[in-house]
């Protein structure tokens, strides 16, 4: 059998190379964090993003979440966070050629109208926030989202691996959610155990981001959103970025590809129309990509799909990045 050829015609890259490409969710800071890679701005063989593929796939505006080690939880979550901080800031003033940090929609637009990349920092996995004034600081430090957990339990909420006792959010994720809401900080549900995803929409005065998960209904796991989950998320505003994890794309990993990632977004767009969905990579934290999208430099041909499947150029613009933006702008400010 051959293997699929993915082109792209003129008109979609054109609409891509226009359109604000926003990408939820991605770990390369991890790999530079552990000296896998020397540096953000250098075209890498390894892994799947870099700032050079970042600009060759049309991304405007990127999340890099800081992903806490479980080794590191919860003692020393503080310290490798602040490792983390002192690592973004660094490679944003090293590459500040290409790349700036966004704390704010107008910061978006005033740094992709510029051509640099938007780099919005971000949080997967709340142990270090340990407690308000933490949180208040790593505002002031430049951190726009926070995932409230990874897959454990922390003193959040319970992640979706610890789904068995059905518990929400303790008394301190309640004031937490509270106090991102009042400072401007994203509220990231993907990872949370359902009772807390509940418990978050009927807190969150702000649209959340659940900014790397799929469809349940197409792939069962636990990581993914149910179609009830998925139309709160659209009542609240929110935004859901389609993650391309084999094994949160296709129940049969092996069979993940381009066009069952195609499908999410149909799924969530037939669910709750074209307002409610983004992309949410999870490049560079999957251990292997699906055919036809193996690494950042791919993503027009997401556009080309949409284009072919019968979406307008607005559906289009909406799904690769205005409906973040939309989110940022008023969840963030
Ligand atoms: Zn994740």
């Amino acid at each position: 059998m051959n293997a699929p050829c993915f082109t792209v015609s003129r008109r979609a890259q054109a609409l891509h190379t226009a359109a604000l490409v926003v990408d939820g969710h991605m770990d390369t800071l991890l790999h530079l964090l552990r000296g896998n890679r020397p540096s953000l701005g250098q075209r890498s063989d390894q892994g799947h993003a870099d700032l050079v593929r970042l600009r060759e796939g049309g991304v405007k505006v990127q999340f890099f979440p800081c992903y806490i080690e479980p080794e590191y939880k919860p003692d020393r979550a503080v310290a490798r966070f602040l490792q983390y901080l002192d690592l973004f800031h660094r490679e944003m003033a090293a590459h500040a050629e290409v790349v700036e940090p966004a704390f704010s929609a107008a910061d978006v637009e005033r740094i992709t109208a510029s051509g640099k990349l938007a780099a919005i920092l971000a949080l997967e996995g709340g142990e270090p926030v340990v407690d308000l004034a933490a949180l208040r600081v790593y505002h002031r430090l430049g951190l726009r989202s926070v995932g409230l957990v990874w897959n454990q339990r922390n003193h959040i909420a319970d992640g979706m691996a610890e789904a068995r006792t059905g518990g929400g959010l303790t008394t301190f994720g309640v004031e937490l959610v509270r106090e991102m809401n009042r400072l401007g900080i994203l509220v990231d549900v993907s990872h949370l155990a359902d009772p807390g995803f509940w418990h978050v929409l009927e807190l969150s005065t702000r649209p959340v981001a659940a900014t790397h998960s799929n469809a349940r209904a197409l792939c069962p796991h636990p990581r993914n959103l149910t179609d009830d989950q998925i139309k709160a998320l659209a009542r609240n505003g929110g935004v859901m970025g389609v993650n391309f994890a084999p094994a949160f794309v296709h129940p049969e990993p092996e069979k993940a590809g381009l066009d069952r990632v195609l499908d999410h977004i149909d799924h969530v767009c037939g669910l709750v129309g074209p307002d409610h969905v983004g992309l949410g990579s999870d490049f560079d934290g999957i251990p292997s990509a699906p055919a036809g999208l193996e690494d950042a430099t791919t993503f027009p041909r997401l556009t080309q799909g949409l284009l072919d499947r019968g979406y307008d150029e607005t559906a289009v613009r909406k799904i690769l990045g205005l409906n973040f933006l939309r989110v940022i702008r008023e969840a963030i400010g």
